[in-house]
């Protein structure tokens, strides 16, 4: 059986595990799970050293680190929405096996769920929202297209690593 795989080309007698994949623009490919899991440690997706967050939500405009600029992100209402998501399917079949097993009066649901829900949704938030400016950064969006190179004499970007 012949699997095809998209690893990338390389020279007779060169291991290929050791070359780095190029996109097709010939941009160095960025890893994206390390990257995410990077920024869901709160941590710069590039060198996981520098500090993501200087305040709750609040991106670092660059990396302390390396220098890594993540003022461009575009996070927006996805941290929102995949923190929902998350915390709903851990929250919903919990309500729904405690009343199937225990029948606890209403107000024992609301004082139980609600401050357990907030509780859960203001831990995910700050993660999720590291791993989507990680995401962003693999897949080189909003900004985070280019690598470090200096800017040539014109001041413009050219793209090439
Ligand atoms: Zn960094």
């Amino acid at each position: 059986m012949t699997v095809e795989t998209t690893a990338p080309i390389a020279s007779p007698g060169t291991d290929p595990t050791l070359v780095t994949p190029v996109t097709s623009v010939g941009q160095t490919a960025r890893p994206v799970w390390p990257a995410m899991m990077k920024g869901l440690k709160h941590r710069c997706p590039k060198c996981g050293k520098g500090a993501l967050f200087s305040a709750y939500l609040k991106v670092v405009d660059s990396c302390d680190s390396c220098g890594q600029e993540l003022h461009h992100h575009r996070a927006d209402d996805a941290p929102p929405y995949f923190t929902i998501f998350v915390s709903g399917h851990i929250i919903i079949p919990l309500m729904i096996v405690v009343e199937r097993i225990w029948e606890p009066a209403l107000w024992i649901h609301m004082a139980v769920w609600l401050p357990v829900t907030l509780i859960m949704c203001m831990a995910l938030l700050p993660p999720i929202k590291g791993a989507l400016v990680g995401l962003q950064w693999a897949f080189r969006m909003h900004g985070f297209e280019y690598d470090e190179e200096p800017a040539d004499a014109s001041g413009a970007r050219t793209g090439i690593s």
